[in-house]
């Protein structure tokens, strides 16, 4: 296996039948980057800059964000990374920042870019350690947990006016800013019309997206087969964002841990996702996998599932990747 792998590791991820995808990885800590050459993965997909903050006893200062950001963008070179803003609260609780023991559903409560809008002093020297890092270079970053379209235009006013600050005082600044959502609140889905139009890109958490469609603790073991990520349902959505951003004209990117999953990848690539943003482990399996797949085929049958009641897309999926000797 370990050889299939490394054979495949400097080829790009195109199908059988020509479609080329993109296989990022999730990173976040500097190390975590060296990942790149190692895997072979076609950039950063998503890099969670809480991780520094967990790790940490004391609020990291700007100049070592800052520091961590450009040591990333130094090891990426020419692949993309998109930085994800702090992820606080929730699973990843940080004693000296979270919203205290005084949360009875943390999942829920006051984390990421709530937690974030609140301490807007965070935010800024967050945005300032990440515009100087990418001075000279494009800067793609995105918010967590985005539950409305306000949220989102709220937390790019807030970088925009770190970036015009810096501008002002005379900093070199990044060539261009992207910025992107997180798509993981189901309400947010509700308004994509809106929200689309206002980013460069989405990328769909499907972690959290999970979590709170089945309403299903993503850390409670008891409840791990409570729900399928092959179920109509978490297709079904994700077949929503996916049309609505093509239509849209923005690049949409799942970065959860289903897209690391053999199965649930092919499934990804089957409903028309073209990027994923994966542990790094996951790079050389998912792209051996794209290579041996034919997707037309496969989008097709996941069209049809998806309209047939009933349908086990397990089952299916699995058959026709057998056949295709996937
Ligand atoms: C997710 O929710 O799917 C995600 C990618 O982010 P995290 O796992 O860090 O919450
Ligand atoms: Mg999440």
């Amino acid at each position: 296996q370990a050889q299939k792998f490394a054979a495949v590791k400097d080829l790009p991820a195109v199908s059988k039948d020509g479609k080329r995808v993109a296989i990022m990885m999730n990173a976040g800590l500097a190390d975590d980057a060296q990942a790149l050459d190692l895997t072979g993965a076609d950039g950063i997909g998503l890099f969670r800059t809480e991780f520094q903050f967990l790790v940490s006893t004391t609020l990291p200062r700007r100049e070592r964000q800052q520091a961590l950001y450009r040591t990333v963008l130094d090891t990426a070179g020419d692949r993309p990374v998109v930085f994800r803003t702090v992820d606080i609260g929730g699973d990843k609780a940080v004693p000296y920042l979270s919203g205290g023991d005084d949360e009875e559903n943390p999942a829920m409560g006051w984390r990421a870019l709530r937690l974030a809008l609140g301490r807007a002093g965070l935010m800024k020297v967050q945005a300032r350690a990440l515009l100087e890092a990418s001075a000279g270079r494009t800067l793609s970053v995105m918010f967590p947990m985005v539950s409305e379209p306000w949220e989102f235009a709220e937390a790019k006013a807030l970088v925009e006016s770190q970036r015009l600050l810096l501008g002002r005082q005379g900093h070199k600044l990044p060539v261009a800013v992207r910025y992107g959502a997180m798509i993981e609140v189901p309400a947010l889905i509700e308004a994509l019309d809106v929200l689309l139009p206002m980013t460069d890109f989405v990328s769909v958490g499907t972690n959290d997206l999970t979590q709170f469609l089945f309403a299903a603790d993503r850390a409670n073991p008891r409840l791990a087969d409570r729900y399928d990520w092959l179920s109509p349902a978490i297709l079904r959505v994700l077949r929503r964002i996916v049309r609505e951003s093509k239509a849209a004209g923005v690049p949409a990117t799942i970065c959860g841990e289903m897209g690391g999953r053999p199965l649930e990848a092919l499934a990804l690539l089957a409903l028309g996702v073209e990027t994923l943003s994966i542990t790094p482990t996951g790079v050389g399996p998912i792209k051996a996998m794209v290579r041996s797949a034919e997707l037309a085929p496969l989008q097709a049958a996941m069209a049809q599932w998806l309209d047939s009641p009933g349908v086990n897309v397990r089952t299916e999926l699995l058959a026709m990747a057998l056949a295709q000797g996937v």
